[in-house]
């Protein structure tokens, strides 16, 4: 993920002793995501972030929480939601080396954690499955768009039953419904 950095540790205090321990609390400033649907993930920034950074000897244990709000356009009728989040992460970092690489750590260099990725990568683990502006939005009208949280439209689409309109659709693919043997040849 090459982005400008969001959060960095200075090692500096705690480098030279194991077992010695930074705790931090502060303000981060998140950039915009793109998010599933051609959407923008907004954050309204500042978010509030608390860590604890612990010399472990061949490397930095990392434990904290960030939280703040977002904005999401709404899953179903696309109006502007916004939400609160709050997250946990906790990763382990060691020194970046070519040899020694172990899949659940993360990689630092110098005197310096970049938690950048640690960030972000919690914040989407928590984000919820559907992001909906009420849990009974009523979406957007199929046939003419109208958002049937404000108006009600003239449109005839919950009368049908989509299981009966997938037969249909198939019949007339297939040529007028009938048994005919060029289905069977081209599967
Ligand atoms: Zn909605
Ligand atoms: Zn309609």
């Amino acid at each position: 993920m090459t982005m400008k950095p969001i959060y960095k540790v200075d090692l500096t205090s705690i480098k030279d002793s194991s077992g010695s321990r930074l705790e931090l609390r502060d303000q981060i400033t998140l950039p915009d995501l793109d998010w599933e649907g051609d959407r923008l993930l907004e954050f309204v920034n500042p978010w509030w972030i608390e860590l604890e950074v612990t010399n472990v000897s061949r490397g930095y244990q990392v434990n904290g929480k960030t939280g703040g709000s977002y904005r999401l356009d709404c899953d179903r009728c696309l109006e502007k939601v916004q939400l609160p989040l709050e997250t946990e992460f906790n990763d382990l970092f060691l020194p970046e080396s070519p040899s020694q690489q172990e899949e659940e750590a993360r990689s630092y260099n110098g005197d310096e954690l970049d938690l950048s990725v640690t960030i972000i990568e919690a914040i989407i683990l928590q984000m919820p499955l559907k992001v909906l502006c009420t849990p009974t939005c009523r979406g957007l009208c199929s046939v003419c768009g109208t958002n049937l949280n404000t108006v009600a439209c003239d449109c005839e689409t919950e009368s049908f039953d989509p299981r009966l309109t997938m037969l249909l659709k198939w019949k007339q693919d297939k040529g007028g419904g009938d048994d005919g043997q060029s289905q069977t040849e081209e599967h």
